[in-house]
């Protein structure tokens, strides 16, 4: 995901804002924003943090429970971040949450890569909700560190079949795929490369097609840019693409998919969804590549697998797991057995508490909703997009697909003021505002929700 700088953290603008208060059972907002007693700890934060880490809104959290975030002055936000489309099944879930803490009293918070139980059971559970065929999970603990793990099983099964040229990865344009080094090669965000001096040649990407600011979205966009970019076929490792791109919550067309999926299987070439975000009943399906009707080689995982804890995973057919031998692929903190009960109890919860079907549900009415909204406030909504729980808008100058990131950032701004969070714009351009309610959010709360940005929409937009 590829955040703006939002405007309400700068220097100039870390001066407490009066607000008209607000007071329902799931919003409070009760003092000026940023809180006046909050502003030391910003500033201390400022102070030693490196300032990459100045992106968010300066809402301190305190608490967060189910779909609320609370400080410790009394406010209280709907959230519509899930700490970043972490908390599936909602901030401490009590299942989740009781699990962790069993854990730790039991007296095992760490065993490195000796087996656990607890590890044996988390696996057992993945693959159970894994597609046929993908049997093997090996655990990491950040998002980046999983899509890292796939560019290198995917370069050695080139390697393998096809010698050492066969190691090209082919992503997205405007992909994000984290923030390590070879994660950020593959992603597609210029100003994400800038800083490294040997770009890596054999990373390319072609256009993901969104059909907004990429009109064309036939298969034969990404033949050709392959041609253009001098890449082989026959020198393709693997394809990693993200179910829906972070910046438009918009699925590629079905029949884009389906020949993407026989090209690599022509070419030998492994097919990889990139699930850190979509995964885990995000979008209305437990996994978001299962809209698109054909099966993956390697799934990353991250985020909502444990709907609080560090932990990821990339789950994949036997023959490119077990490529490595004993100790060449491991992690000191793989599977951490407290991340492991928590995400364990989080996937049975998602499962058992139907929240997938909930996720879906949300996803039909912020459909209707956001394009209701489109239309009218025409012209600076370039774009409104949504897939079960996450949404986008694409604010634009009207009339083009120019972001328009001041505008996303004043619509951020006015929600949080009045008792909605989200965090900063992302996209391209800083210009999308992103919508991704906890899965297990009720109608009510999630139409109160709309209602502020609503009203947050008409302020912004004179
Ligand atoms: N892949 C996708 C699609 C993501 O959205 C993210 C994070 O936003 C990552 C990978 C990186 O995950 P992490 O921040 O846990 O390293």
């Amino acid at each position: 995901m590829e955040f703006g700088e939002c405007p309400v953290t700068t220097a100039t603008t870390l001066q407490p804002r009066e607000v008209t208060p607000v007071k329902t059972k799931y919003r409070k907002i009760v003092t000026a924003i940023p809180v006046p007693e909050s502003i030391p700890i910003l500033e201390k934060l400022r102070e030693h943090e490196p300032q990459s880490m100045g992106g968010q809104p300066p809402v301190i959290w305190d608490r967060a429970e189910g779909f609320c975030v609370y400080d410790k002055w009394g406010n209280q936000w709907i959230d519509w971040s899930s700490g970043v489309l972490v908390t599936n099944a909602g901030h401490s879930h009590p299942a989740v949450k009781q699990a962790a803490l069993d854990q730790i009293n039991h007296g095992l918070m760490h065993n490195y890569c000796f087996p656990s139980e607890i590890r044996g059971k988390l696996i057992e559970e993945l693959v159970k909700v894994a597609p046929k065929g993908l049997e093997k999970v090996f655990l990491l603990t950040t998002g980046s560190e999983a899509t890292e793990c796939a560019i290198k099983l995917m370069r050695q099964h080139g390697k393998t079949v096809g010698g050492n040229s066969k190691i090209v990865i082919v992503s997205f344009v405007n992909g994000f795929h984290g923030r390590t080094m070879g994660s950020q090669m593959a992603g597609g965000w210029p100003g994400q490369k800038e800083w490294i001096v040997n770009l890596d040649p054999a990373m390319v990407q072609v256009p993901y097609p969104d059909g907004f600011r990429q009109p064309d979205t036939s298969f034969d966009v990404f033949l050709d840019s392959l041609k253009q970019a001098g890449v082989k076929p026959e020198n393709v490792a693997g394809v990693m693409m993200e179910t829906y791109q972070g910046g438009s919550a918009k699925l590629a067309p079905m029949p884009y998919m389906k020949k993407l999926r026989e090209w690599c299987d022509a070419n030998d070439a492994v097919l990889t969804f990139d699930e850190v975000q979509a995964g885990f009943g995000r979008t209305g399906k437990f996994w978001a590549f299962e809209h698109y009707e054909i099966e993956t080689d390697l799934i990353c995982c991250g985020k909502g697998i444990s709907s609080g804890m560090p932990l990821s995973a990339v789950i994949g057919r036997t023959q490119l797991l077990d490529q490595f031998p004993p100790g060449s692929m491991t992690s000191t903190h793989t599977g951490n057995p407290v991340c492991v009960a928590a995400a364990l109890a989080s996937v049975q919860s998602i499962r058992k508490e139907n929240m997938v079907e909930n996720a879906r549900k949300i996803g039909e009415i912020l459909a209707v909703e956001l394009n209701r909204l489109k239309e009218k406030f025409d012209g600076p909504i370039g774009a409104a997009d949504a897939v079960g729980a996450v949404a986008t808008l694409q604010m634009v100058k009207p009339g083009t697909t120019e972001p328009d990131k001041p505008l996303a950032t004043a619509i951020v701004r006015g929600c949080i003021e009045r008792g909605l969070l989200m965090f900063a714009p992302v996209g391209t351009g800083g210009g999308t505002v992103k919508i991704a309610p906890p899965l297990i959010t009720p109608e009510d709360v999630l139409r109160e929700a709309i209602g502020v940005l609503e009203e947050s929409l008409e302020e912004a937009i004179q």
